[in-house]
């Protein structure tokens, strides 16, 4: 039987898997299972049986890692408490991952399982990016902008040493435009600034999130018009962004396609902020030799792309319009003052690779 890594992303009513060939990782195969928890598992086994893999190490993406976790870690008991105690920093999604990893360690006994953090990436940054201007025994208890997307940048950023050597080592901003969404400013590999903070609220607006939002609404919805902090959460978390403004769909494909001004305006708003984060990340960075878009946005949307980087030509930024519309991986003009560039994420073979790493570490 071939060994095989199982990558699980489990979220609050689905869990999806992917396998990889634990020596070459090449993927074999993913999905979606439409539920959580054991009976999840019970899916999981049955697709790696029929599969016909022998499954030797489980990664599961992790939403949160707190301050403590820069890389993955080999999960026991130990960890998974220390999981647990980061529910108040992510308790919209860090309970379905703990679910998911104790779910997996009981179908799986013997098998090595590690965890991958969304927040570990940027575990690099500098105190001022990672600070707010907040009473500091608040940071000191963990009220910190974390960033998020991290598995996400850490592949693009090492493909970038095969597709773009040269950028692999410079000043590049990823944007990663998916329904989730944010952008990191990367230097020589590593993470030096990005537009989530302490939660996945913060920076350019999404599917169903806002972006960065002054707090005073907040304490306006609270206190003034007298909604509870769930309801406020539902509406932060559900009902805002692309869908709260365009009163039509989160979908980019929806508004793109639809002649309504609402959703005309919800996609200038997500042109006009993504462009202004890459300026602002370009001068964390003190320059710019890279934009590289991701995830369905960004690697599909060849309108979105074009529109934002035109907001960026006083940064001497172009696009080739034929390159960009064919999806090619280099789509700037020859004279664009840095290279625009589409990679595709894939937060799974990230994964993937950390869990053999990890497995193949002596212990
Ligand atoms: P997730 O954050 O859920 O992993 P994805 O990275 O898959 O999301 O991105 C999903 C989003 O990408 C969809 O909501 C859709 O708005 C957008 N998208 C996908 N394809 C296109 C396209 N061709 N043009 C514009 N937007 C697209």
């Amino acid at each position: 039987m071939s060994k095989a890594i199982l990558t699980l992303n489990a979220g609050s009513s689905t869990v999806k898997y992917a396998l990889f060939d634990a020596a070459t990782r090449a993927e074999r195969q993913r999905g979606t299972l439409e539920e959580t928890g054991a009976s999840a598992m019970a899916k999981a086994l049955e697709v790696c049986r029929t599969a016909g893999v022998e499954v030797v190490g489980v990664g599961h993406r992790v939403v949160h890692g707190g301050t403590r976790f820069s890389t993955p870690a080999r999960i026991d008991d130990e960890v998974l408490a220390a999981l647990e105690g980061f529910v108040p920093l992510a308790p919209l999604h860090q309970p379905h991952n703990v679910t998911g990893i104790k779910a997996a360690r009981a179908a799986f006994p013997g098998v090595a399982q590690v965890a991958c953090f969304d927040t570990a990436f940027h575990r690099t940054r500098a105190e001022v990016e990672e600070t707010y201007a907040l009473p500091r025994a608040l940071f000191d208890e963990g009220v910190r902008r974390f960033g998020f997307h991290g598995l996400s940048y850490e592949y693009v950023a090492g493909a970038l040493r095969t597709v773009a050597p040269a950028l692999a080592k410079a000043r590049v901003v990823i944007a990663h435009l998916g329904s989730g969404a944010s952008m990191c400013a990367v230097r020589d590999g590593q993470s030096v600034a990005s537009t989530m903070g302490f939660s996945t609220l913060d920076g350019v607006p999404m599917g169903t999130r806002p972006g960065a939002l002054d707090p005073g609404v907040v304490l306006y919805l609270l206190g003034q018009k007298g909604l509870s902090v769930s309801q406020v959460e539902a509406l932060l978390y559900k009902e805002s962004g692309l869908k709260g403004l365009s009163g039509l769909s989160n979908d980019m494909r929806t508004l793109l396609a639809s002649e309504a001004p609402q959703a005309a305006l919800a996609v200038e708003y997500f042109v006009t902020r993504c462009a202004r984060e890459v300026a602002s990340l370009a001068t964390a960075l003190g320059g710019l030799d890279g934009l590289v878009f991701t995830a369905g946005i960004g690697e599909r949307s060849s309108v979105i792309r074009a529109r934002i980087v035109a907001q960026l030509e006083w940064l001497g930024l172009g696009v080739d319009a034929s390159a960009n519309d064919r999806n090619e991986t280099v789509i700037s003009t020859a004279s664009s003052r840095a290279q625009v560039l589409v990679v595709p994420t894939n937060e799974e073979r990230c994964i993937a690779d950390a869990v053999a790493a990890v497995t193949d570490a002596p212990s």
